[in-house]
């Protein structure tokens, strides 16, 4: 059996380092905001070549905290609007909702997955505030035409990076603006994956960053006096130590992520199935890697015969979800079709850094012979 993702083996080079590291925290007995959340915060700012870094304790806090962070500074203020792609994990749009400002949908291109920046302009209102960019499947959101619309209309941009760890490195991308910020996630699937939920914020603007330390602790910056109307979103102390252990080796993770989808783009030869699309000038880290075909559901089953599990993701697009029924949201009267059609369409293979070279010959020969 081939599984989609086996965490087991994807943390098994690390175990040693990990009990080492538990050893450690437990013998210095300090277990919040510790030495280890100060070292990851340095290491991954360093990686991610921003000023700041401020763990939190998982990726929708991250986007929350974002938003309620520049409500803080007075740069984003209730009902105000966000642009936010239809075609994405449902959390950046629930962090919107959370933060009570305003998810506005906008359609991505079918090849990218991606939001398509040609239709922002028409969406856009005097209430428009923020674009929330999305880099879906690892692989870069179009950052300089978001970055141009965002500029021309005086609008914050957002990047939910949570499943494109070392995408942004090395990229013109929105990072190196002042004004803005990203959302990652270390959820233990993601690229890079901590050993339960955690998550940070990383911008290069000491203002937000100043208050995002606060509001993650109770809105305080000492201890028993708040400043801010806070919540309790800390990186976990334990969690931080696993992440600076595995933070070394993602650009490597990533490079074997990227082999195996250069040998399914080269050698997967089958009409009935699109691959994805590759930007080659953008560092793709290919947290998953999407096909579509038009009988998606068949082309399941057929690979789970061949005893290799795929996932879909995902099977509901966001504005047609129960939680937004009519009544709460209206989403589910409107439609995008666009999004729909990926959503059943898509199905994501079977790709990390612990698969073999026979494991992926074996992907690609079932999947020539559907
Ligand atoms: C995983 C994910 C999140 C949320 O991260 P959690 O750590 O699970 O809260 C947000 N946005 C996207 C695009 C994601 O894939």
């Amino acid at each position: 059996m081939i599984k989609f993702l086996d965490l087991h083996k994807i943390n098994l080079p690390y175990q040693a380092a990990f009990h080492q590291k538990m050893q450690q925290v437990l013998d210095k007995g300090w277990f919040i905001l510790g030495d280890e959340v100060k070292a990851f915060e340095n290491n991954f700012a360093n990686y991610c070549g921003t000023k700041h870094c401020i763990g939190v304790g998982n990726g929708l806090d991250a986007l929350v905290l974002i938003f309620k962070g520049y409500i803080q500074l007075g740069k984003l203020q209730k009902g105000d609007e966000v642009i936010v792609p239809a075609n994405t994990y449902i959390a950046s749009i629930l962090a919107i909702l959370q933060a009570d400002l305003v998810p506005v949908l906008v359609e991505p291109r079918l090849e990218t997955y991606n939001i398509n920046p040609d239709l922002i302009p028409a969406k856009l209102t005097p209430k428009t505030k923020a674009i929330l960019a999305v880099h879906l499947y690892g692989q870069l959101a179009e950052m300089d035409e978001i970055n141009t619309i965002a500029t021309q209309y005086n609008l914050l941009v957002i990047e939910d990076a949570a499943q494109s760890h070392g995408a942004i490195k090395n990229q013109n991308s929105v990072i190196n603006n002042q004004k803005s910020c990203a959302a990652y996630s270390f959820y233990p699937g993601k690229n890079l994956g901590a050993l339960g939920d955690a998550g940070a914020i990383t911008t290069n603007d000491d203002e937000l960053a100043k208050v995002l330390f606060a509001i993650r602790n109770y809105g305080s910056e000492q201890k028993y006096y708040n400043e801010y109307i806070g919540v309790n979103s800390r990186l976990d102390e334990l969690q931080a130590a696993f992440l600076n252990i595995k933070l070394p080796h993602l650009d490597n993770e990533n490079e074997l992520r990227r082999n195996i989808a250069k040998r399914y783009i080269n050698e997967i030869k089958n009409d009935k199935i699109t691959l994805p699309f590759w930007n080659q000038t953008h560092n793709h880290v290919f947290h998953l890697f999407v096909i579509r075909t038009a009988n998606r559901d068949e082309l399941q089953e057929y690979l789970k015969q061949s005893n290799i599990e795929t996932l879909i993701h995902y099977p509901i697009p966001p504005h047609k979800q129960k939680a937004f029924s009519p009544e709460t949201s209206g989403w589910n009267t409107v439609s995008f079709p666009i999004t729909e059609k990926i959503h059943q369409e898509v199905l994501s293979l079977p790709i990390s850094a612990v698969m073999t070279n026979d494991e992926v010959d074996y992907v690609i020969q079932i999947l020539n012979q559907y």
